[in-house]
């Protein structure tokens, strides 16, 4: 027997959370799969998404193996190329490339020969991440028009705040003011916008995290949207101990019990991506019931309470987050978004699907 950690990956839900995400609007979705598609595999996760209309992610050598793999639909490289280098693969996979810096811009006009980019713009509104500014918009974009190495030009925008009661507006209309007359296809929706923002949807929107069947909001559960967990993170208890009133549990010894308890020890650990800051009292499953971790982390190992679960023995399974146990609630005890708790599933925890 190994060692009883593992992720499986529920690809139907995948492909129901991607229904939910197009019943929700009329533009065309561009599922976002970077980062090993938030740490579900990319491969397998492009599959199970086969019906989006295209993919965004970062890492060239990732859209160049989806291409090999045999997917044709456009692939967006959210950052566009990272050197000069790039762009023979760029042309010779037909990858769509965002350009958000004067850098790429030299880097295309030193590019030897024409070769059909689709390029998307991306017009810094408010996020101050990437982008042009108001002020180089309108020069880039005329130059991009003429550019030889360009066939079509979609302008794109990202939001900091859909997911909040602030909005989308000011960026919104910003973005507006500079598209409306340029009568080019836009890309303005996230998930959150997606969900929360339909006038923003643009011809293109790019949802990430709620096709991972998590929500992108605090006030609302993944459950009230329609959306299924994806990836299910579980283990077993591999041991048992009952405490004395005094004791404590784990490293720095920060959990000390007030009556005798009976604990668990589950198989999972901060080298296998569960967040070692999670503090005592974070929700976790087990055989199919609700209790809470109790002290650090370790890097193989965390503790559960199991005083109220009698019938638990060594080997029973439980759920750290995923069917039954929503990520977002791990996250939010965990003082995190479930964004980092899916993409930093460590690579030695084997994933089934
Ligand atoms: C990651 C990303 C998205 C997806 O965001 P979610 O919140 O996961 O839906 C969309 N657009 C850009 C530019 C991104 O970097």
């Amino acid at each position: 027997m190994s060692r009883p950690i593992q992720a499986h990956i529920d690809l139907a839900a995948l492909a129901h959370n991607l229904r939910v995400a197009r019943r929700a609007t009329a533009a065309r979705v561009l599922a976002v799969i970077k980062a090993n598609a938030y740490g579900h595999g990319l491969l397998q996760a492009a599959e199970a998404l086969g019906e989006a209309d295209g993919y965004a992610l970062l890492d060239v050598r990732d859209a160049v193996a989806l291409r090999e793999a045999g997917f044709r639909q456009p692939i967006l490289l959210l950052e566009g190329f990272f050197s000069r280098d790039e762009l023979p693969l760029v042309a010779e996979y037909e990858l769509s490339c965002v350009i958000h810096s004067v850098r790429q811009l030299d880097w295309l006009d030193a590019y030897p020969r024409p070769h059909g980019l689709s390029v998307w713009l991306k017009f810094n509104s408010g996020m101050n991440r990437l982008g042009f500014s108001p002020a180089e918009f309108p020069a880039v974009l005329e130059k991009l028009k003429a550019h030889r190495a360009v066939r079509e030009v979609t302008l794109m925008t990202h939001f900091a705040q859909a997911d909040e009661a602030a909005g989308i507006a000011q960026q919104q209309a910003l973005f507006e003011q500079l598209a409306a007359p340029c009568r080019l296809p836009c890309s303005l929706a996230n998930s959150a916008a997606l969900l929360r923002h339909p006038a923003a949807h643009g011809d293109w929107v790019r949802p990430g995290i709620m096709l991972y069947g998590s929500s992108p909001f605090a006030d609302t559960s993944a459950q009230q949207l329609g959306l299924r967990p994806v990836m299910t993170l579980s283990s077993e208890i591999i041991s048992i101990q009952n405490l004395k009133a005094g004791e404590t549990v784990g490293y720095g010894a920060t959990f000390r019990a007030e009556r005798a308890m009976r604990i668990g020890t589950v198989a999972c650990g901060y080298a296998d991506g569960y967040p070692r800051h999670a503090p005592s009292g974070t929700p976790i499953l087990v055989d199919g019931r609700r209790t809470r971790t109790l002290g650090r982390v370790s890097m193989d190992m965390l503790a559960v309470d199991l005083s109220e679960l009698p019938d638990v023995r060594i080997g029973c399974r439980a759920v750290l987050w995923g069917e039954g146990m929503p990520v977002d609630e791990v996250a939010r005890a965990a003082g995190t978004i479930s964004y980092e708790l899916l993409c930093a599933l460590a690579p030695r925890v084997p994933v089934s699907s």
